[in-house]
């Protein structure tokens, strides 16, 4: 029997996976590997089957009370033909439900594709990232802080690795790992050699051989299905709630029509089964999935633009956004850093190349330069070698650069290699001791090692942060940075310290450790260089800026990086502009919140802000009640994007981390496209209100008609049937042709924001009866006027009443495509599936009147001329009064505006 691997030594283990804990696989092995365990991957969640989601249309309870009713009609009705109308209704009914919901799965699955992460390998010695889904057992990979482990793994190195294992675990608290082997069985929360497919990295690093693989992973023996999108929105929530008490209210107006029906003499018989009707046509069964449709398909659209939602409940945020908040510059840059400038030692040197492409020298006015060794030169080399901890490797298909980790790290990176040092090489003769990574409220990195049993400290990081814990700097460097600020340059220092290895023994907890090395190099460090990192503004944010603005949100840069640097970008993409207020830490520090909030609508720039400041900044906008969008890419900028309305992780250089905590990923790292999809958000906004709007103003419609027939003493003007008809007539078809409806043009304009609209107000419902009213007045009209008391005419009468609300509702529908614009400025072959689905039903409409089979059981005459004459004059007017009122109240907002400029 194999020996669990985390019982086993690091020997056994390369013994059991045929690997090696240095080199890894080969590639060849690799290759092999695959071919026998299959890929890295969770089956797909098990999709449904459309006979499932077909059985699930009737689960819900709506559907319940619907077939309720069902029966009560095959109860009492005196024809049973209407029963089994009502239960092949229910059916087509259903037959749309699923093909919505089939339609919304099928998008959410294609969303998760969109999904892919990437892991650092190492195979025959070299590091690669590749796709999780190519790893395979006995692949050694490499743990990084803010990333999440690919496969099930036993560790074989750390250095304060801590892993959040509550996704596998429940456990909230982070584990730490070990790589030493244990010598009992160990149940999976004990095993603390071994790291799990689908749990975080919150700190520290490792290396960790690959034991289990897809399916056989832990997580995978759960059946646990890929992360997918979350489609269970809050939204989705309140619509059901919304639906029960629009049941509540039906269920009780539906009584009251029954008694002010029985005392007004009505046969009890016929009443019930009619209301029973109306009941099942008001019920909103349909709403939740036609929404949820739209906000899947809108998702799916940004997803092609290169923005994945998480969270569908993002997509509202996202419209109703007012200050997007930018963490950093590199989301406005193309973040392909390179250090452009050096200076040392006196002398300002120039690095050559291009991207991360390491081809590229060094020169000093303009004369090539060879490093010479214990030259502060060459001490930066070493710094950068040494330092760095991201991993670039160049993409043959796309001739560009996958990082991983941080951007600034892999510019060093470069830089060495161009110098002439590589890590490899100098870990022989540098002996890590330890290492604190970089963090944003340290701002360095530092690692200390022992080199020819001396010790010796490098640090990198942000000016302030080195120059205060050296005993003097030369001016020579403060003018230095001055210069490169000035030009725009991210800036790093790098520092060294030497000590002695033998009189800091350093025991202790791990927090204790990391402050005595971090007092180690407190004071007394030696300045030896300053390099100038250069990173070229994306040229198409200056007009996205422009159009943000004008789209009435408030842009902000809130970064770590130096004011000047800050500025300088701030200003060349226009977030920075004559009048704006720029705060750094400090001053930001003395300001207390009501200073701040008094100021924040003149700050532009927070420059050199920590992650705690992040999320001060986006709780002073909260304050004013502004909704915050905000990037984010590492692991400390997780608690502002939690705290933000919209958290946006960046897809590229992004942590795992942060895109877990964030509702929205930018697959492409670029700012713009969180312009284009606020846009998008916006849209969805207005299909989903558009659709709402048309749903409560057909039902209401219905129930007029049947209370004024009521009240006028006028026999029940449709049949039970006819009414589920015009249900499913105008519901089913019309309602889809409206959430086609093409993006309206000025989405991104100021005004949008102004209003502030919910999705279900008292607007929409004064709009909705507004509406209702002339269709009610208007059928019943018809009716009486077709109705001559006389029997006989009873059939013609409610088959022109029906046809009447049918149009009426048509006519409604296009109404309802914009609730400001008119159709006429809409254009009216804007929408082809509109145009579809209108024809269609102007067809159903000619169907019920003149097909017998239709006639026999709907009880329809056939029509003349001139009775569609009378329908068309009595249905048209609909699209007037709705013109007139968009005419009215666009005068009136035009005048508020004038009056306002
Ligand atoms: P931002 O993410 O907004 O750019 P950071 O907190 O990452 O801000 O960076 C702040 C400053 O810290 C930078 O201007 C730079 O001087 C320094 N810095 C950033 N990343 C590193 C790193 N990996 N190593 C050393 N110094 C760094
Ligand atoms: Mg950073």
């Amino acid at each position: 029997m194999r020996v669990d691997p985390y019982r086993q030594s690091v020997v056994d283990l390369e013994k059991t996976f045929k690997t090696n804990g240095k080199t890894g696989l080969t590639e060849q092995e690799a290759r092999a590997q695959i071919k026998e365990c299959g890929p890295n991957e969770l089956p797909e969640g098990h999709r449904d089957t459309w006979l499932s989601i077909f059985i699930r249309q009737f689960k819900s309870p709506l559907i319940y009370v619907l077939l309720i009713s069902a029966v009560i009609i095959f109860l009492v009705a005196p024809q049973k033909l209407d029963a089994f109308i009502i239960t092949g209704i229910l059916l087509f009914n259903a037959i749309i439900g699923t093909v919505q919901e089939g339609r919304t799965s099928n998008i959410v699955a294609s969303l998760r594709h969109f999904i892919t992460t990437k892991s650092v390998v190492v195979r025959d010695g070299k590091h690669h990232i590749i796709d999780d889904k190519d790893l395979v057992p006995g692949d050694l990979i490499i743990l990084k802080e803010g990333e999440r482990v690919p496969a099930d793994a036993r560790v074989i190195e750390v250095e304060r690795l801590k892993i959040d294992e509550s996704m596998l675990t429940g456990e909230s608290k982070p584990v730490h790992k070990t790589a030493d082997a244990i010598d009992h069985p160990a149940a999976i929360t004990d095993q603390n050699n071994m790291v799990f497919r689908g749990t975080y990295i919150v700190a520290g690093s490792g290396r960790a051989i690959v034991v289990a693989t897809g399916q056989q992973t832990e997580v995978g023996k759960l059946h646990q299905t890929i992360e997918g999108i979350d489609t269970d929105i809050p939204l989705k929530r309140e619509l059901t709630r919304l639906s029960y008490f629009i049941l509540i209210f039906i269920f009780v107006i539906c009584l009251l029509l029954l008694g002010i029906g029985l005392l007004t003499g009505r046969p009890l018989q016929e009443l019930l089964v009619m209301l029973t009707a109306l009941f099942i046509c008001v019920i909103p069964e349909g709403l939740p999935v036609v929404l949820t449709l739209v906000l899947v398909t809108g998702a799916y659209r940004m997803a092609r633009k290169q923005v994945l939602i998480k969270n569908l409940q993002g997509v509202e945020a996202l419209g109703r956004t007012d200050v997007v908040v930018i963490d950093k510059t590199g989301t406005l840059t193309r973040n392909e850093m390179g250090v452009t400038t050096l200076f040392a030692d006196g002398e300002e040197y120039d690095v050559t190349g291009e991207g991360y492409f390491i081809k590229g020298e060094l020169l000093a006015d303009g004369k090539k330069v060879s490093v010479e060794d214990n030259t502060p030169l060459s001490q930066i080399g070493l710094a950068a070698a040494l330092l760095n901890t991201a991993e670039l490797s160049h993409n043959k298909k796309t001739n560009l650069f996958d990082i991983k980790g941080d951007p600034t790290e892999a510019a060093l990176y470069v830089l060495a290699q161009k110098m002439g040092y590589t890590q490899d090489e100098l870990y022989k003769k540098y002996v890590e001791q330890y290492e604190i990574p970089f963090d944003s409220n340290l701002k360095y990195h530092a690692g200390f090692y022992k080199h020819d049993s001396k010790g010796v400290a490098f640090m990198i990081g942000a000016a302030e942060a080195l120059f205060s814990k050296a005993a003097s700097v030369p001016i020579s460097f403060k003018e230095a940075l001055a210069q490169l600020l000035d030009d725009g340059l991210r800036t790093v220092v790098v520092g060294m310290k030497e000590f002695d290895p033998q009189a800091i023994v350093i025991r202790g907890s791990e927090q204790e450790q990391y402050e005595a090395y971090q007092r180690l190099i407190a004071d007394g460090i030696t300045i030896v260089g300053l390099c100038g990192i250069q990173d070229s503004i994306r040229p198409e944010v200056p007009e996205i800026v422009r159009q943000a603005r004008d789209a009435g949100l408030h842009v902000v840069m809130a970064t770590g990086d130096h004011k000047k640097t800050a500025l300088y970008v701030a200003k060349k993409v226009g977030i920075f502009r004559e009048g704006d207020e720029v705060v750094d830490d400090e001053r930001l520090h003395t300001m207390d919140d009501k200073e701040l909030l008094s100021q924040l609508d003149k700050i532009t720039v927070f420059a050199r802000v920590s992650p705690q400041d992040k999320v001060r900044i986006i709780d002073a906008f909260h304050k004013q009640g502004d909704i915050v969008a905000m990037t984010g890419d590492g692991i400390n900028d997780v608690p502002s994007l939690l705290a933000a309305d919209l958290g946006i992780a960046m897809g590229q250089i992004g942590t795992e981390v942060a895109k877990q905590a964030s509702d929205l990923v930018l697959l492409d790292d670029s700012f713009v496209n969180v312009i284009h999809a606020i846009e998008q958000g916006r849209h969805i906004f207005y299909t989903l209100r558009r659709v709402i709007l048309y749903f409560f103003s057909t039902n209401m419609g219905e129930i007029l008609i049947v209370l004024f027939a009521l009240f006028t003493n006028l026999p029940l003007p449709l049949t039970a049937a006819q009414i589920l008809w015009l249900n499913f007539v105008t519901d089913g078809f019309l309602d889809i042709g409206l959430s086609m409806e093409p993006q309206e043009p000025d989405l991104l304009s100021a005004t949008w924001l102004q209003k502030k609209e919910r999705l279900v107000d008292w607007q929409l419902m004064a709009k909705s009866l507004y509406m209702a009213i002339p269709m009610g007045i208007s059928s019943l009209i018809v009716f009486k006027w077709a109705y001559t008391g006389m029997p006989e005419s009873l059939d013609y009468a409610r088959t022109m009443t029906l046809i009447t609300m049918a149009m009426l509702q048509w006519f409604n529908a296009w109404n309802c495509r914009s609730e400001t614009k008119s159709i006429f400025t809409l254009g009216l072959l804007a929408n082809r599936w509109f145009l579809v689905a209108t024809s269609f039903v102007l067809f159903l409409q000619f169907a019920i009147s003149y097909i017998p089979i239709l006639q026999y059981i709907f009880k329809t005459v056939p029509l003349s001329a001139s009775d569609w004459g009378i329908i068309v004059a009595m249905s048209a007017p609909m699209v007037l009064i709705e013109e007139v009122r968009k005419l009215v109240v666009n005068r009136f907002l035009k005048k508020e505006e004038a009056q306002k400029a």
